[in-house]
């Protein structure tokens, strides 16, 4: 029996975690749920999984869950400590880091420390703690499967190569739904356009990060760290299908790509059961016929020059990359409140890298630090 707690449980990748749990429940076994507010997916949770110990951060609504579900041998703890408990108790062997934003930093880091294998889906966490996240692996002897699609494809195609023998990765991106459009048709462009995502059914922000192609920046930090690259050797390559999940050069000039359809289950999947593969219960099945062809494209680094932004701030590193992030959790959740339009989030985003003074090696308190100031920073500017 494998016991799973799950951060993030009611969101997008939390309720596919859930799907697969469902599907395996003689092998898998729920040990603790975490969400921010929505009480009544997560109260169908408690009761069809019926985990320990659950984790609502508001805490207002987590006392209306606790008079909800007075029936039930359930914990209901809140806030950060809250996270932290259901990401080490005891009685799990992993983690799914499946929260969003930069709130995930710290159970990941505690899970770690409490010697739990991690499924990650949250990437603010390697982008802003990489440095902090791959040692603490290394000392832990735990493992770190990713479970961003893009990451798993590499992470597959790798199967046990030595780093030494990759020459590059090649990082595919959908384009998001503004694949071709130009900076005047973007400035006025709403959170309801951008939430049309062609390929891929997310939650918010990661569907704005794709809209911005900031997510793929966000990706290629995540990625050099897991594959420990330089942010040289990725290259982002516009893939509109979505059918190839990344591919890795080879020294030799071998390329390995992972395929599949767009369904987020496979590498959630993937990361639950590696080193073994289950046979996949869920969705249809990849058919070439009807695929017909798979295209390629350079991104528009112009037009949605977040990613320029985003690889600038990857090798620029130390708390540069808190700054890009944290810039960018901010103008999206505005730009989701209808309050900024879409092309203030890079704007805000360089404005806030340009005034940064960087940090190396930040502790998690200066990560902490300055996202709170770089949050402050952007209020100024737009309040001026
Ligand atoms: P969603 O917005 O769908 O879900 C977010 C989850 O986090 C919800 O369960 C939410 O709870 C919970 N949450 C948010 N804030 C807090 C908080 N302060 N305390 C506790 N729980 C909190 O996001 P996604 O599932 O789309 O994405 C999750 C992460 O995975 C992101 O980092 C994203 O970049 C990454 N990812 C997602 C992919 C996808 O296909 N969705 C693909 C690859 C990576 P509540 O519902 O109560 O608000
Ligand atoms: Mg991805």
């Amino acid at each position: 029996m494998k016991n799973i707690a799950v951060l993030g449980s009611t969101g997008s990748i939390g309720v596919q975690t859930l799907e697969i749990a469902r599907e395996y429940a003689n092998e898998i076994k729920i040990t603790a749920l975490v969400a921010h507010s929505n009480i009544e997916l997560l109260e169908q949770q408690i009761r069809e999984f019926m985990p320990r110990l659950v984790c609502v951060y508001d805490e207002s609504r987590a006392k209306l869950l606790r008079d909800n579900i007075k029936d039930l041998p359930v914990r209901v703890m809140t806030g950060m400590d809250g996270i932290i408990a259901c990401a080490t108790a005891e009685y799990a062997d992993m983690v799914v880091a499946a929260v969003v934003g930069m709130i995930g930093i710290l159970p990941t880091i505690e899970a770690i420390k409490a010697g739990k294998n991690i499924a990650l889906a949250n990437k603010e966490t390697l982008v802003t703690a990489g440095h902090i996240i791959m040692p603490l692996v290394k000392e832990k002897n735990v493992d770190l499967l990713p479970v961003d699609s893009e990451h798993s494809a590499i992470f597959q195609a790798l199967n046990g190569e030595n780093n030494k023998s990759i020459y590059k990765i090649l990082l595919t991106a959908s384009g998001g739904p503004f694949r071709g459009m130009k900076k005047s048709y973007l400035e006025s462009v709403t959170a309801e356009d951008a939430l049309k995502h062609p390929n891929w059914r997310m939650g918010p922000k990661i569907t704005v990060d794709s809209a911005t192609m900031i997510n793929k920046a966000l990706e290629v930090m995540e990625a050099a760290w897991l594959f420990n690259l330089s942010i040289d050797q990725i290259q982002v390559l516009v893939h509109h299908q979505s059918i190839i999940h990344s591919m890795v050069e080879y020294v030799d000039g071998s390329i390995i790509a992972q395929l599949g359809l767009p369904d987020m289950r496979l590498p959630i999947q993937y990361a639950l059961f590696y080193p073994e593969r289950r046979y996949m219960k869920l969705g249809e099945r990849a058919d070439f016929i009807r695929i017909k062809e798979l295209t390629f494209e350079e991104p528009d680094m112009d037009t949605f020059y977040g990613l320029r932004l985003g690889i600038e701030a990857g090798k620029l590193g130390g708390s540069m990359p808190t700054v890009f992030n944290a810039a960018n959790e901010w103008a999206v959740a505005r730009f989701l409140e209808g309050k900024i339009g879409f092309m203030d989030i890079p704007r805000l985003i360089e404005e806030a890298m340009r005034s940064h003074k960087i940090i190396q090696n930040p502790s998690p308190d200066e990560i902490l630090n300055t996202e709170k100031q770089t949050y402050d920073f952007i209020e100024e500017i737009v309040k001026s």
